[in-house]
């Protein structure tokens, strides 16, 4: 039988989880509570040896085992990799700013979109993670750290449009009030550019941010380094854009990653100075490429950057550079997860291979 995530149930479905296991409704409100907390079922010692168990033997809790932890030397940042039950890994990012904490989360094993410059792509797809598993991360991070965390941005691992009805499930558990209660405003979702889901997502009521990966402003050169762009090119990524700052009132953050010698010219600069001046509710947000093992893609220096965005920022359009955290962690998304599943991989190769003995070096804990 396979056992039930207890943190992928709402207070409903709790509710009615422990009916059928005969306990009275309160204990829902007592389990709910510690899960909040992060308790595993040894922890919760607010219900009985017996009601323990009985958990034990049906359900697990949803929160992710801490595989890996590398903490920043030069500001704090923290990265976890994470273990889910069946063995799969994905990566949380804690970061400290001046307006409190903000954890970056995953939301798939992997991920479908085939994006050139990210470090997700070449490892093999795993799943999607379902809303508890995608809960389990802020969690495990706050107790992990002992911190209250304010903001969350689904920017880690994976395509949360891709993995709709999970993040959206997630979405309303973790803005709920007797759940984690973040505000959605404080929350922000980043997508590739799946049309059909940013529409459906407009429409659900969640004031939450979008942020789109959009790293090109022409056609052609974007469907070079991000598939998705064939099947939604610009134009209706940008209608879909404007529909959902309509319905919303929001603005959505454009998210461009600057490599040298590929988006980074003033050409590029004045074509989406246009298309941002077109759809006017938006910020963009600038981001030195990071090196990823194979891409061979290069950030600008530093120069290029700021002539970058200056120009931007000479049409009038609202523009940062994203201040780099855990630089020295390799903090962006999907790096920690790469290295183990291909030391995994080499291990298991070794071991068909019939090598007696191998050893797994772990990362650096920083
Ligand atoms: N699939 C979603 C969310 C995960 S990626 C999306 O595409 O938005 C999170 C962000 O990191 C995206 O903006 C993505 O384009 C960006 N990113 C991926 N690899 C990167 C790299 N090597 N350097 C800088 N940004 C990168």
């Amino acid at each position: 039988m396979e056992k039930i995530r207890l943190l992928d149930l709402d207070t409903h479905e709790l509710e009615e989880f422990v009916a059928s296991k005969n306990l009275p409704k309160y204990r829902a409100k007592q389990i709910a509570e510690r899960l909040t907390a992060g308790a595993s079922f040894e922890e919760m010692t607010n219900l009985s040896k017996d009601v323990r168990a009985m958990l034990a033997e049906c359900a697990v809790t949803g929160i992710p085992e801490v595989a890996d932890v590398k903490r920043s030397q030069l500001d704090g940042t923290v990265k976890f990799l994470f273990e889910q039950e069946d063995g799969v890994l994905v990566e949380s990012v804690l970061m400290k700013y001046s307006y409190g904490y903000s954890v970056c989360i995953s939301s798939q094993a992997g991920c479908k979109m085939g994006c050139r410059f990210c470090a997700s792509t070449g490892i093999p797809f795993s799943r999607s993670l379902s809303a508890g598993e995608i809960l389990g991360q802020v969690i495990a991070v706050q107790k992990h750290e002992n911190v209250r965390i304010g903001h969350i941005v689904i920017m880690g691992i994976g395509e949360p449009l891709d993995n709709y009805d999970n993040v959206v499930k997630f979405l309303r558990r973790v803005t709920a009030d007797e759940g984690l209660n973040v505000g959605a405003r404080k929350i922000s979702v980043s997508t590739c550019g799946i049309v059909p889901k940013i529409y459906t997502l407009a429409d659900e009521k969640l004031p939450v941010t979008l942020s789109v990966s959009l790293h090109n402003p022409f056609d052609s050169e974007r469907s070079k380094i991000m598939p998705i762009n064939k099947k939604y090119p610009l134009d209706e990524l940008f209608e879909a854009c404007r529909y959902y700052t309509e319905k919303t009132k929001r603005r959505i953050t454009f998210e461009y990653a600057l490599i040298a010698g590929v988006n980074d010219s003033k050409r590029h600069a004045d074509e989406l100075a246009a298309r941002m001046k077109k759809l006017k509710l938006c910020h963009v947000n600038l981001i030195p490429v990071n090196k990823v093992s194979g891409t061979g893609f290069e950030r600008p220096d530093r120069k290029n950057i700021e002539r970058f965005a200056g120009l931007l920022d000479a049409q009038g359009v609202s523009v940062t550079v994203r201040r780099e955290l855990g630089r020295d962690i390799d903090a962006a998304c999907g790096q920690l997860r790469k290295q183990t599943a291909e030391e995994r991989k080499a291990a298991e190769a070794a071991k068909t291979a019939g090598v007696a003995e191998t050893v797994i070096e772990k990362p650096d804990n920083g």
